[in-house]
């Protein structure tokens, strides 16, 4: 990559304001990049899922979505193998035209009795899910209500519809409450909120949140992307662990996480699913995830279903490094999940810390402003129920030795 990068000259000579000029003008990458502190778009050479290959060297995979290992499990990859040989590599069309198959219609089936909803929509990605589904709904009279913390595709989807957005302080129900209050009755409310937040893998207080919305005719979308597989008695998420799926308007998950593949879905009564499936536009105006991605993720299902055992040592390696790594002295927040932030506060340290923690054999996620607020930088920890103890006490030394060197604990 040029370490200069200069955008081309203008082709005429008339005085206007350059778009490119924002390009010319943005160094944090470069000034980064110079540091050697950069972090992004590191290359895995190789992947086992709970440890992976960088520069050459293996290194225990601290930083994926993987909660459940399901990623290298021969049952998946067999599936997706099938799936591929039956229905070809791709689908080359959107779900609305020529890219529906009888696979998606048994993975939407299947997904619906899963979170307990009349119907489910797959998607390409989860963040399309939220962005189609949010925008399709929210029209000019009404308005977005979200978390401040939530995932970047809900403020998207907000964004992106014709009606109002509007923001509540992180899982505050007081505020929540106020800004209910706030809206004219006159306009509809749809409030989204991350059943599990993403950064700092803490829950939505649902039962409150719903209370609230249905108390002012709000309805309620929740995104299960980190909780599906992880949360709840049968790994339905946070809407599985208060038993309050029936009462939830809309649920959401991704297939990018315990569903090893990719895509996503909104669940929800078959009217709404509906409009959706006729109004949702990136469902409409984008290709359909692969026969691959489908018959993968049909697998996954079948396993997060049958085998409760996986969620079980999920739970007992979150409980094990939050504890060690708590009491190291590290500032973990207030995870209730297998997502452990590390919180680290100033930007520049969080960087030299993943990069400290790299070069001893331990791959982590740094996340600092816009993902979470200016002077809250941490690193993102999440774990695989695969995770061997040995990785995990390798995975702790390292972190206390480089915490030591760097004085952090
Ligand atoms: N919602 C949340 C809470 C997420 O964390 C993510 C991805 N990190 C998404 C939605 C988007 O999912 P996908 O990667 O499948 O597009």
């Amino acid at each position: 990559m040029n370490p200069n990068p200069q955008t081309s000259r203008k082709p005429n000579t008339q005085e206007r304001e350059d778009v490119f000029q924002k390009a010319a003008s943005y160094t944090r990458a470069r000034e980064t990049r110079a540091t050697g502190l950069y972090p992004y778009f590191i290359p895995i050479e190789g992947s086992e899922g709970t440890e992976v290959t960088i520069a050459g060297k293996p290194v225990v995979m601290l930083g994926s979505n993987n909660y459940l290992g399901l990623t290298h499990d021969p049952r998946v990859l067999e599936a997706g193998e099938a799936a591929a040989r039956s229905y070809g590599a791709g689908c080359t069309g959107s779900r609305f035209l020529n890219g529906t198959l009888d696979l998606h219609l048994k993975l939407e089936a299947e997904l619906a009795e899963f979170v307990g909803k009349e119907e489910t929509l797959v998607f390409s990605t989860g963040y399309q899910t939220n962005l189609g589904c949010i925008a399709a709904l929210v029209g000019r009279d009404d308005t977005a209500l979200i978390d401040k913390l939530d995932h970047a595709c809900i403020v998207d989807g907000a964004i992106m519809a014709a009606g109002q957005v509007a923001r509540f302080r992180h899982n505050d129900m007081r505020d929540l409450a106020d800004q209910l209050q706030r809206i004219p009755t006159t306009r509809g409310v749809l409030i989204a909120v991350d059943g599990v937040f993403s950064m700092d893998g803490d829950l939505t207080p649902l039962p409150e949140v719903l209370q609230l919305a249905h108390a002012s005719g709000a309805r309620v979308l929740v995104d299960e992307a980190h909780s599906l597989g992880v949360v709840g008695p049968k790994g339905a998420g946070v809407t599985d662990h208060f038993g309050l799926a029936a009462e939830t308007d809309l649920i959401m998950g991704t297939f990018s996480k315990s569903f090893a593949s990719i895509g996503g879905f909104m669940a929800g009564d078959s009217a709404v699913i509906d409009f959706l499936r006729h109004n949702a536009r990136p469902m409409m105006f984008s290709a359909a995830i692969p026969p691959y991605a489908v018959a993968t993720v049909l697998k996954s299902l079948e396993i997060i279903r049958t085998e409760p055992e996986r969620r079980v040592r999920l739970w007992e390696i979150q409980n094990l490094m939050k504890n060690e790594l708590a009491g190291m002295g590290w500032d973990v927040g207030l995870t209730e999940t297998p997502i452990i932030p590390i919180v680290i506060g100033e930007s520049r340290m969080a960087f030299q810390l993943w990069r400290a923690l790299l070069d001893g054999g331990v791959f982590t996620n740094p996340v600092v402003s816009p993902a979470v607020p200016e002077g809250r930088a941490l690193l993102r920890t999440s774990y695989i129920a695969t995770h061997t103890d040995d990785q995990l006490h390798r995975a702790l030394e390292i972190f206390r030795r480089v915490g030591k060197e760097l004085g952090l604990i």
